[in-house]
């Protein structure tokens, strides 16, 4: 709470005695009703609740990142609905209660925050904004050159020191800040690439949609670097866009 400025204290009559001051009213805040109102989000989150999301501190996360700065601005009033939208060049921003899943997964019951973690699929960087309220360091990776750039400029006004943009092939990983306590991927290929595994830290946890079943469905997987070797675990099916190699 701000504190209020200080007025010289009013000359009371005489002899007067200072009388105790009843408390002031609480300030009240006006509750907007617009996206930029907090309610807005809360109700969002509330609904994350109700769906299973359990982790106080990716409902916090979750009530921070204003995901209506992150979309079109024709799209923003169903910014707070469970939706993927559009984001350009074919790629969507996940569903809320996906983003919060993933990022509960990641935490993995934790009461700490997350070490380094990677992101592979920027995309425009609602997640990159939701993780770093949960990580000491999150480093980004996008393959597509107009979605970095999207990503740079919504995440410029938040002002997140700890976030890394990076442009490239993620299925390469990203060596120069590894190893990683979390890899989450946005993009689901054949398999989990090498490279992140090599790139998980020992005790660290990868979640990533990868193909799965002979439907052809996608899975969310679970990795964790265990001392006895990795630890796979097939959760729901998803879905994700394509994981692509190389960049463009
Ligand atoms: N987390 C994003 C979701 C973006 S969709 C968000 O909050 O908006 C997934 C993204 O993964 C797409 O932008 C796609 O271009 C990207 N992608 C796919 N394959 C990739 C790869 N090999 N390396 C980096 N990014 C990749």
């Amino acid at each position: 709470m701000k504190e209020r400025p200080s007025f010289p204290a009013r000359v009371q009559g005489l002899g007067a005695q200072p009388k105790a001051r009843p408390a002031p009213p609480p300030i009240e805040t006006p509750q907007g009703i617009g996206l930029d109102s907090g309610a807005v989000r809360q109700r969002m989150v509330d609904k994350l609740a109700t769906l299973g999301v359990r982790d106080a501190a990716v409902l916090q996360a979750m009530a921070f990142v204003e995901r209506h700065r992150f979309v079109d601005s024709a799209l923003a009033n169903q910014a707070y609905e469970d939706t993927s939208l559009p984001i350009g060049l074919g790629q969507t921003i996940s569903k809320p209660s996906v983003v919060a899943r993933m990022a509960e997964l990641l935490r993995n019951g934790g009461s700490a925050k997350l070490g380094r973690v990677l992101e592979i699929g920027t995309g425009c960087g609602y997640q990159a904004a939701v993780l770093s309220q949960l990580a000491s360091e999150v480093y980004s990776i996008e393959r597509l050159r107009g979605l970095h750039d999207k990503a740079r400029a919504n995440l410029r006004a938040l002002f997140l020191p700890n976030v890394h943009l990076l442009f490239g092939d993620g299925m390469l990983g990203f060596p120069q800040g590894a190893p990683y306590a979390g890899i989450i991927a946005a993009a689901g290929g054949e398999a989990i690439p090498p490279a992140w595994l090599e790139q998980l830290a020992p005790g660290g946890r990868l979640v990533a949609p990868v193909a799965g079943n002979a439907a052809g469905e996608q899975v969310l997987m679970v990795v964790d670097k265990t001392p006895q070797g990795l630890r796979q675990t097939v959760l729901e099916a998803v879905h994700f866009v394509p994981l692509k190699s190389g960049s463009a």
